[in-house]
């Protein structure tokens, strides 16, 4: 029997010097050599990760997935197009 399916998600952040912020980052290999890289701006980030929750990250001002609709959408800024977000 399979477990149930826990939102036990981590994403792996770090300081990155040329956002000027913590960031979302995804790994590199060159050649055995794994990197971390800025999801934002592909720049290699510091070794030092933080790995936060699924909240933790939407807190940071990442939106992932596609938030139910409910009670009233959840955008306080009014765009209208905050669950379509490009970047
Ligand atoms: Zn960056």
């Amino acid at each position: 029997m399979p477990a149930p399916a826990l939102i036990t998600s981590s994403f792996p952040t770090a300081r990155c010097a040329v956002c000027d912020r913590h960031v979302l980052t995804y790994v590199a290999f060159e050649g055995d050599v794994e990197l971390r890289n800025c999801v934002h701006c592909d720049g290699v980030v510091e070794a030092d990760l933080r790995w936060i929750n699924a909240s933790e990250l939407e807190a940071a001002g990442y939106q992932f997935g596609a938030r139910a609709p409910s009670s009233g959408g959840g955008c306080s800024s009014g765009c209208g197009t905050c669950s379509v977000r490009k970047h």
